[in-house]
């Protein structure tokens, strides 16, 4: 008999009754370290004080009125967005996956209102994830993804992650977009170069072909920039971003420059949810503290103590991991044994860490975890790899 809720994941049995900072705990009492944040979504931790208040004080006012409506939440949300990034203008969703509907929109819309209708393609790269929907998994374009949904969304073009040949042969002004990961999450913490970053952004300028960065995992100061591309210095046109922007409340945005978002106007797209007051003054509280950059440069302090342990736990365990990639407080260990067997001996010395292609198993840590639970975790990890090393 089919389970009540329909049955598309594969759970740990793990019961988590409670959240408080980096800690998760069960109802008897056993606790958790959080490397995994929900997926990079618990930005701030569980339970954090100025985001509990933010929640508890809207929801005595006004949870929800649609966008029929103006919303003081919202547009406050989007100024604050506004100032600290490249966009000019915002449209709020429930998810990343939204945000990657509305990004393949605003592209093709873009070169519609230019006259160029044909312009539609997307190009996209192996190992990407953009979400589940139609869209989104045409998107990706991996088989584990499209296989028995039927008609594929065209118009995607996929290229290998890291063919800069393939890359430079493909862009030519037939392309829409260019749309990539600056650190691939899902696809095994995969961290695009710097330099590759700036020969994209130059690429597409050569062409007019927009610059889609999805940034839902590796931004909102999951690298140690509020976003990931600051990094190498350049701006996308238009930028998906969600987990980490709610602190745990469904928010997702994209963020345009006017130019890309020229598309858009009344009555091209919309959303119920999106955007509404109880979602935005949580986004609010999450922006306030992670753009100041005081709490980002905690962040780089954190990710460098980290990084240093995780980097003398692969050389200590060399039969358990074979390296450490990543940037920020996005970290993955590649593992020699299954990685799935590393994530169950890290449930066992009670750290959260969640799996990713590539058999990697991801760190994401809330960005506020102290340096006693990076230590206290390390020992969990290391008490882990010591028991995986023991098995194999
Ligand atoms: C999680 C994720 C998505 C999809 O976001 P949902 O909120 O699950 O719809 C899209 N892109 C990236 C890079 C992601 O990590």
């Amino acid at each position: 008999m089919i389970p009540s809720v329909l049955p598309t994941y594969n759970r740990a049995p793990l019961n988590f009754v409670k959240g408080e900072g980096s800690w998760l705990f069960e109802a008897d009492g056993r606790r958790f370290l959080d490397l995994g944040s929900g997926i990079a979504v618990n930005v701030l931790g569980h339970a954090h004080p100025k985001l509990t208040e933010a929640l508890t004080e809207q929801a005595q006012k006004l949870w929800h009125v649609s966008n029929l409506y103006e919303i003081p939440q919202q547009q406050a949300l989007a100024d604050a967005l506004v100032a600290h990034s490249f966009a000019d203008t915002v449209f709020f969703t429930n998810s990343g996956t939204e945000a990657c509907e509305l990004a393949v929109k605003m592209a093709r819309k873009y070169w519609y209102d230019k006259g160029q209708q044909d312009r539609t393609e997307i190009i996209t790269f192996s190992g990407a994830f953009h979400g589940r929907s139609t869209a989104a998994i045409a998107a990706a374009g991996s088989e584990k993804m499209i296989k028995g949904f039927g008609p594929v969304l065209g118009g995607f073009t996929h290229l290998d992650w890291g063919d800069h040949d393939a890359l430079k042969a493909a862009v030519s002004e037939k392309t829409a977009a260019v749309m990539i990961e600056p650190v691939q999450g899902e696809g095994g913490i995969r961290t695009l170069p710097d330099q590759c970053l700036q020969g994209l952004r130059a690429l597409c300028d050569e062409t007019g072909a927009l610059l889609i960065l999805d940034e839902v995992q590796c931004g909102v100061g999951r690298t140690g920039k509020l976003f990931a591309h600051e990094w190498a210095g350049i701006t996308p046109d238009i930028m998906m971003v969600a987990k980490g922007i709610g602190g745990g409340f469904p928010l997702g945005a994209v963020l345009a420059s006017e130019e890309a978002a020229s598309g858009m106007t009344a009555g091209t797209h919309g959303s119920t949810y999106g955007g509404n007051p109880l979602g935005c003054a949580v986004g609010r509280a999450v922006m306030d503290i992670v753009a100041e950059e005081g709490f980002l440069a905690d962040v780089r302090r954190r990710a460098g103590q980290l990084r240093q342990s995780l980097d003398g736990l692969v050389a200590a365990h060399p039969d358990v991991f074979e390296e450490l990639r990543g940037a920020g407080l996005m970290l993955g260990l590649k593992c020699k044994p299954a990685n799935t067997e590393l994530v169950q001996a890290c449930y066992d010395s009670g750290v959260i860490t969640v799996p990713a292609a590539d058999n990697v198993i991801r760190l994401l840590p809330p960005l506020n975890i102290t340096e006693e639970d990076i230590a206290e975790a390390m020992k969990r990890i290391e008490t882990a790899a010591l028991t995986v090393a023991q098995k194999d």
